[in-house]
């Protein structure tokens, strides 16, 4: 004996090894299609929002830091490195400013978000949890860098909920 149907208020004998009836055993494997080409169907939803809210955040931060002008420094090299008050060996005038590195940090670092970012944008694993992604220009300035990754932050924290995003820097 087999027993009956597992679904609500069916009382037809089981078809084989299911705990459905034959009726309902496609009944279900109808269901769960659905189901996995539902998510199927959110999940690209989500990687073309995702797609979306990168290209604006790559467009205004690039504006952003197109507007930047970064302040220049004058680096000076004294005769004795260990004494400010020593007379000047070397001076020069640094136009882009102080050098550096300038990154963004989204944590979660399992989100869909960082994980999408992990296969696309060429991210990475942060030290401290949560994935890294560095300031894609290819310049010293690290003020022209900062002002890059705070407009992506700006963006990415505008348009995407559950995560945090945050803005990073280094002085080379
Ligand atoms: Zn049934």
């Amino acid at each position: 004996m087999q027993g009956t149907c597992n679904w609500k208020d069916c009382s037809e004998d089981r078809a084989g090894n299911s705990k459905y009836c034959w009726h309902h055993r496609a009944e279900a494997r109808k269901n769960w299609k659905n189901s996995i080409e539902k998510k199927s169907q959110d999940r690209k939803q989500r990687y073309a929002n995702f797609d979306r809210v990168w290209n604006k955040a790559c467009r205004l931060a690039r504006e952003e830091s197109d507007k930047c002008v970064p302040t220049p420094m004058t680096v000076v090299e004294n005769q004795d490195p260990l004494d400010d008050n020593s007379p000047l060996k070397k001076a020069w005038f640094v136009r882009s400013g102080v050098c550096g590195y300038a990154w963004l940090v989204v944590r979660p670092g399992n989100s869909s978000f960082a994980k999408w970012m992990r296969k696309n944008k060429d991210s990475r694993q942060a030290y401290h949890g949560g994935e890294h992604w560095s300031c894609p220009l290819r310049i010293q300035s690290m003020e022209i860098q900062i002002a890059y990754i705070h407009e992506f932050v700006r963006v990415l924290e505008s348009e995407l909920k559950d995560i945090k995003v945050y803005s990073m820097n280094r002085m080379d």
